[in-house]
């Protein structure tokens, strides 16, 4: 089933490769950036970090803010390792030919949705599809 679904004879002609390719790496870029303002990588994992943390804290007060900015951080870093990983992903399905077809149908994805969301796994019919 997998393998029919990204058989090399749906590899899709009408998009430009090179083009979602460098769109795509430069939001890796950024996605690295952001996830290093909350993170930080070990053994290629993403592990989330508190910033500006006073590691000196003594009363309640302070170790409450530690907690709470460690919490808020690693809410981000989940929400940004999700789009990080899509991209990666979709990265590799530009290197297999597969890029840009739905994985629940195997339908082209529309090409105003790529160029929205490059790293979409779906066509619009399902977006809400749980992969
Ligand atoms: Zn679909």
């Amino acid at each position: 089933m997998f393998r029919n679904l990204f058989s090399k004879k749906q590899r899709r002609q009408d998009i430009d490769a090179t083009h979602f390719k460098s769109v795509l790496k430069k939001e890796l870029k950024r996605l690295e950036n952001e996830l290093q303002t909350v993170g930080h990588k070990k053994d290629g994992e993403w592990e989330s970090q508190a910033t500006d943390v006073d590691v000196n804290a003594s009363d309640d007060a302070d170790i409450a803010d530690n907690i709470e900015n460690y919490e808020s951080n690693d809410a981000i870093r989940r929400q940004l390792q999700i789009e990080y990983d899509e991209t990666i992903l979709a990265l590799k399905k530009i290197k297999n030919g597969v890029y840009g077809i739905c994985e629940v149908s195997g339908e082209s994805i529309e090409i105003g949705r790529l160029e929205a969301s490059p790293a979409a796994r779906t066509c619009m019919t399902h977006k809400n599809t749980k992969l």
